[in-house]
């Protein structure tokens, strides 16, 4: 859901942290600096080379799990452009430093502007870009290879200006946004790779101008029930994991949840058994719950485990057969939940820079990468990378590039304000 901010205020990026307390200077201030007047005017004049970038990478398939091949162009293409110490972590991230301008060796803030690489779709599907006047049709064209275009975008003309800041920015092509992807790069970014290290995190993700602040947590299971099944009429009277579950989805769709903040749960699929004249010996379903409120998602999920084994006491009771039905719960995805406040520096600085360019931002909420540093109380915001998406996650995905320079020169002088002290 998305909803309209109030602008408020100018100052662009002071630091929570009493390392960085001294005011940073106003967006007003930073746009009278000549290099990043430049960047910011060749964002916008080399927005012909970005969308071209942007269908470059959507042309190469990024299944998830399967992102090597489009994470080696970004790799090439980050030592194209000059990034430091460009590389690739252990779970495929791929990682290049914009060197601060203080002669420092480790100069901070330390601010990591990322897109992800994944997309949703399977392997062998027609990833070829079409152009019909300003739209592109293409699975992933917006989500989220609009986002990996601009963070070439943002290094390519922030060197070329020679942007110098005192922060140090790392730029990350990461793995493992979509589903059951699991935001397993971020993770991998902030408990190893780059741990203890990043000041400010932003994703580039999605498309239109908007400040994304409230990360909404999922936790999502694949419940199977088993038990010794048989002939339905031979072995009449066993206890039946089929039965279980269907008393569980049951006592699933009576849970009680908060509408604010919004607490949602969902049984998606279910399977199991082998014959209409089989007693199964198994039944699965696979569930879904979300909150952006961490104790609400943790009080559903501790509801839904208690319908689950109160399910199968009662299937086990009915047939006298104690501890014949039984169940695992495997959790199969956890995205924690978080918000950064409305009032923080990020948020602020990612709605202002969108004022003082003259375009106008929304706070929003999703689940996004920003999740996992939002959880650890890092200071993190999602933006859109500009123009006009549409079907993300569906073959029909579109993107339109009308004015999506302003995405560009967004996401730029986020980038750029965030580097501050
Ligand atoms: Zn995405």
């Amino acid at each position: 859901m998305l909803r309209f901010a109030a602008m408020s205020g100018l100052v662009l990026a002071m630091a929570t942290s009493s390392a960085y307390a001294q005011e940073a200077p106003s967006a007003g201030d930073l746009l009278k600096d000549p290099a990043v007047k430049a960047a910011l005017e060749a964002a916008k004049a080399s927005e012909a080379q970005t969308i071209a970038d942007q269908i470059r990478f959507c042309e190469i398939p990024a299944p998830p799990f399967k992102e090597e091949v489009r994470g080696q162009e970004l790799k090439r293409v980050f030592e194209q452009l000059g990034l430091q110490n460009v590389r690739i972590d252990k779970v495929g991230n791929v990682l290049g430093d914009y060197p601060g301008g203080a002669p420092v060796a480790a100069p901070r803030p330390r601010v990591v502007i990322a897109a992800h690489l994944d997309t949703v779709f399977p392997e062998g599907t027609d990833v070829k870009v079409k152009r019909q006047g300003t739209v592109l049709h293409g699975p992933g064209i917006g989500d989220d290879c609009r986002g990996l275009a601009v963070v070439v975008a943002i290094v390519r003309e922030m060197k070329k200006a020679k942007v110098q800041t005192p922060g140090a920015i790392t730029f990350v092509a990461n793995v493992g946004e979509e589903g059951l992807g699991d935001l397993r790069g971020v993770k991998e970014l902030f408990r190893v790779t780059l741990k203890d290290q990043i000041d400010r995190f932003v994703s580039i993700d999605g498309t239109g101008v908007h400040v994304t602040n409230v990360a909404v947590g999922s936790h999502r299971y694949r419940v199977t029930f088993k038990g010794p099944g048989g002939h339905s009429f031979g072995a009449f009277g066993l206890a039946n994991p089929i039965g279980a579950m269907g008393r569980a989805i049951a006592k699933i769709e009576e849970m009680q949840v908060g509408r604010s903040p919004k607490t949602t749960f969902n049984v998606g699929r279910v399977g199991g058994g082998t014959s209409v004249n089989a007693i199964p010996f198994e039944g699965w379903m696979e569930v879904d719950m979300r909150s952006s409120d961490p104790a609400s998602l943790a009080a559903v999920d501790a509801n839904f485990q208690k319908a689950v084994d109160e399910a199968v006491g009662e299937e086990n009771q009915r047939w006298a057969k104690p501890g014949m039905i039984t169940v695992v719960k495997d959790l199969v995805g956890d995205r924690p939940a978080g918000s950064t406040p409305e009032n923080s520096p990020i948020v602020r600085a990612g709605l202002s820079a969108a004022t003082v360019l003259g375009f106008s931002a929304n706070l929003g909420e999703g689940s996004t990468d920003s999740n996992i540093p939002m959880s650890m109380k890092v200071p993190a915001i999602t933006i859109g990378g500009g123009g006009r998406g549409r079907d993300a996650h569906a073959l029909t995905e579109s993107f339109d590039t009308t004015d999506s320079w302003m995405g560009t020169q967004h996401a730029m002088l986020v980038t750029i304000a965030l580097a501050q002290r």
